[in-house]
């Protein structure tokens, strides 16, 4: 018989519960502070931008959270996502490593980001709000809310980081598709964006500019609430289905990964596959590695300090204990859009800080020759940011084929890059520089 290469779950095996790390791990989370007093954030302080049932779920102690029916409804329509193993990539790297991923990119939106942004739409509508409004770096976020605040029926303002705006003019599209508006961010429609504009005309944008755009959208607009698709702790909660539904899979195949991997722009879908297999390390002592991976431009985790720092530019956002760079810092446009954030979630830090993940780096070039012979082998094209998983799964691989030894991998596949194809291009004809 041929090798199982596939590994599916029935509808039923949609996890009925988020499974929260920061209940179970050994020191307690900082918490965020209020940028003017220093004191911690209270809930009463959130709710100018969050519904109460959202913060609630930030704050939560608690270790299980149910997932609501409706929520499972949508999340029906892609998940469980399909677990492969990448046998024809194994051949090609003649390694005795086993090479299993999840694939994320099979959502409507084509990433892991519709986890959060349906549970974040569902809140939002339960708690009467009319409109959100939110920044994206690639566009996969704002499309996955423009999605979900579709089917929910919520009226959805979307702050596209500029460059990707012109970089990526069909996420532009899906998410009016979807029923968004959009704008490129530095915009004029906020008083900081033309501040930014004024200053510096050629601003390709960043995550932190587009984020304090939104926020002051949101707190100047009646009935509007923010949604973030990263970063923070119940963007993460939301992610850990991916894990969830890996462990049983992993099941089905009969083996554990040895190393569990990632890539990290807040943070949210390596939270996703990791934290499930984080509760096994803490629990039942796996010696699971567990790696995160970022691109060597915007290291946070890696070149970061973690240390309290804004989520935005603007300085509007609690100061989170985190990896950064500096609320301040612009990093270079390169082509994983997603993954150019200057800091990263709290609870991805910490569990850094507490030594249960590991952190590496890589240049975009390599990243792209990955991507390349992944697509090469298994067919499916990564999206630039998930490609970061797939060379640190690569480079396992041939250290497995060195030490001759078998070596399980497990990575994530964020999404699919059929909308990055720019990317690939100026990749294929050398135009890609570091
Ligand atoms: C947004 C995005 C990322 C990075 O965001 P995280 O919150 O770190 O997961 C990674 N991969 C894809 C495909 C994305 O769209």
């Amino acid at each position: 018989m041929s090798q199982t290469t596939h590994f599916v779950l029935p509808q039923s095996e949609i996890p009925t519960h988020w499974y929260n790390v920061l209940a179970d791990v050994p020191e307690p989370l900082p918490p965020p502070l209020h940028p003017g007093t220093r004191q911690p954030v209270s809930l009463a302080d959130m709710l100018a931008i969050f519904p109460q049932n959202i913060v609630e779920q930030e704050m939560t102690a608690e270790q299980r959270i149910e997932i609501p029916q409706p929520v499972r409804d949508i999340y029906a329509l892609w998940r469980p996502t399909p677990l492969l193993r990448a046998v024809r990539l194994e051949k090609a790297l003649q390694t005795p490593a086993h090479i299993y991923y999840k694939f994320e990119g099979a959502s409507p939106a084509g990433s892991h980001k519709p986890n959060s942004a349906v549970p974040q739409a569902y809140y939002n509508k339960l708690a009467g709000t009319k409109r959100l409004a939110t920044e994206t770096g690639a566009g996969q976020w704002g499309s996955s809310l423009a999605m979900a605040c579709q089917m929910f029926g919520l009226e959805c303002v979307v702050y596209m980081v500029k460059v990707s705006f012109h970089q990526k003019p069909y996420r532009k599209m899906l998410m009016q598709t979807w029923g968004a508006t959009v704008h490129a961010s530095p915009s004029e429609q906020t008083e900081y964006g033309r501040k930014m504009r004024q200053q510096s005309p050629d601003s390709p944008g960043s995550l932190g500019i587009a984020i304090s755009e939104a926020i002051e959208d949101t707190v100047k607009t009646p009935h509007t609430k923010y949604a973030l698709g990263s970063v923070l702790n119940h963007v993460c909660l939301h992610q850990t289905v991916i894990g969830q539904e890996s462990l049983k899979q992993m099941d089905l195949a009969g083996e554990y990964p040895d190393v569990v991997i990632g890539c990290v722009g807040g943070g949210s879908n390596f939270a996703g596959i990791a934290f499930p297999f984080v509760e096994r390390k803490i629990k039942q002592k796996k010696s699971t590695r567990i790696v995160a991976v970022e691109p060597s431009v915007c290291a946070s985790l890696t070149k970061g300090e973690h240390r309290y720092d804004f989520g935005d530019t603007a300085e509007m956002t609690p100061l989170m204990m985190m990896h950064t760079l500096g609320h301040q810092f612009v990093p270079p446009a390169i082509h994983a859009g997603g993954l150019r954030y200057h800091g990263m979630a709290p609870a991805v830090s910490h569990l850094y800080k507490l030594g249960l993940i590991e952190a590496k780096s890589y240049a975009q070039s390599q990243v792209f020759e990955a991507a390349v012979q992944f697509a090469r082998a298994e067919g499916i094209v990564p999206a630039p940011e998930s490609s970061h998983a797939v060379r640190a799964a690569i480079d396992e691989a041939i250290a497995a084929r060195q030490d001759k030894q078998k070596r399980t991998i497990l990575f994530n596949l964020s999404g699919h890059g059929l909308m990055d194809m720019t990317a690939y291009d100026s990749y294929l004809s050398g135009k890609l520089i570091d």
